[in-house]
């Protein structure tokens, strides 16, 4: 492989004793990340708000708390672990007036940098450590003794040392033992962006939805069309991530193979392809994320009327009450 993994041994989490690490924001990945940074050994301090679950939440866990603009006065490093739609904001009024010249300022995505909704002073380093998981599985696989691979980025390398910063907030989470890669924010963000969109939360969805109609316009049962196209959908894609595509193959029917490698093109084909080579344009150009944040003006409003039409839909009243069927108890 051409692209350099960084280990255990590339990242030396000395330099960050001592420092106080300010994680601001304590949902999915803040409270994973603050929690495997203090397990390793840093000095962590969680910024919340005082009304906020979260600031019960850091306590209870044995964290120390402040609110915002105290957790960032003289912290080395700033965790910028909030929505994106949320940092802009919270960066302008809290953070900035508190930045400490030359603390690294980091972050899990490059969203805010690469669209320029964040622009940090020249004096500071501006970094990212992005794992390549939810919160829960950062944390879980650290307390297994492992760690997710993450993605390490330098926007901004103020200080000489921004990268070996990076390298060290990686290593505690645990992440150095699996594997760190090297990116950019531009990259990231917009590769990030586009398998959102165009296969993993857009795509997938956008298929099962189109699977499951077909079956029940053509008469077949809701249930049977849930197992078929969503259900198994697990199945597969963990054959394909455990083995490759070559791995899912060789597992299922040779009725399934020849099946599916004869009609797959019809479902998935140039023309779909033209229309991910236009979202991946519109990511690159700021299209999207212009569109992005003016719905974070208008509060969320055609976000939530979509959510709303997606949890209306048949898919998910019979998901609902088939995976009742098969809990658990
Ligand atoms: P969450 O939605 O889980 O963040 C929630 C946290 O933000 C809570 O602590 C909440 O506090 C706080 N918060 C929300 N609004 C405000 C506000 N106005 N002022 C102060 N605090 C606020 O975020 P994620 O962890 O999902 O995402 C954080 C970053 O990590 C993003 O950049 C994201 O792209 C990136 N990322 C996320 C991944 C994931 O697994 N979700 C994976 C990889 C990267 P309160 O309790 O007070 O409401
Ligand atoms: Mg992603």
């Amino acid at each position: 492989m051409a692209t350099k993994i960084y280990h255990d041994s590339d990242a030396d989490l000395n330099i960050l004793k001592g420092k106080k690490i300010a994680v601001i924001g304590y949902g999915n990945q803040g409270r994973a990340q603050a929690l495997c940074l203090h397990d390793s050994g840093l000095d962590v301090v969680v910024g919340a708000r005082r009304n906020g679950e979260s600031w019960g939440q850091a306590s209870s866990d044995g964290l120390k708390v402040a609110e915002i603009p105290a957790a960032v006065k003289g912290a080395d490093v700033v965790m910028v672990l909030l929505p994106d739609e949320v940092q802009p904001g919270v960066y302008k009024q809290q953070i900035a007036p508190n930045l400490k010249e030359g603390a690294a300022l980091e972050f899990a995505h490059g969203f805010a940098i690469t669209f320029k909704c964040i622009a940090p002073p020249a004096k500071n380093d501006v970094i990212m450590v992005a794992p390549k998981s939810p919160g829960r599985m950062v944390r879980q696989t650290y307390l297994e003794g492992f760690g997710v691979p993450s993605l390490i980025a330098v926007q901004q390398d103020a200080t000489g040392k921004a990268k070996q910063v990076a390298l060290a907030l990686a290593k505690g989470l645990g992440s150095t033992k699996a594997g760190v890669l090297e990116t950019d924010f531009r990259e990231e963000a917009t590769s990030d962006l586009f398998g959102e969109q165009a296969v993993l939360c857009g795509g997938v969805t956008a298929l099962i939805e189109a699977g499951f109609e077909t079956l029940v316009k053509a008469g077949y049962k809701p249930e049977i069309a849930y197992f078929e196209v969503l259900h198994e959908l697990k199945l597969i894609v963990d054959l394909i991530q455990a083995g490759g595509m070559m791995h899912m193959w060789d597992s299922v029917s040779n009725t399934a193979e020849f099946g599916g490698l004869t009609r797959r093109d019809a479902v998935i084909n140039d023309e779909s392809k033209k229309a991910m080579k236009k979202i991946l344009e519109d990511i690159n150009s700021g299209k999207f994320a212009k569109e992005w944040s003016e719905e974070w003006k208008v509060d969320l409003k055609n976000m939530k009327r979509l959510e709303k039409e997606e949890s209306e839909k048949q898919v998910e009243a019979v998901g609902k009450d088939i995976r009742a069927l098969f809990e658990r108890k």
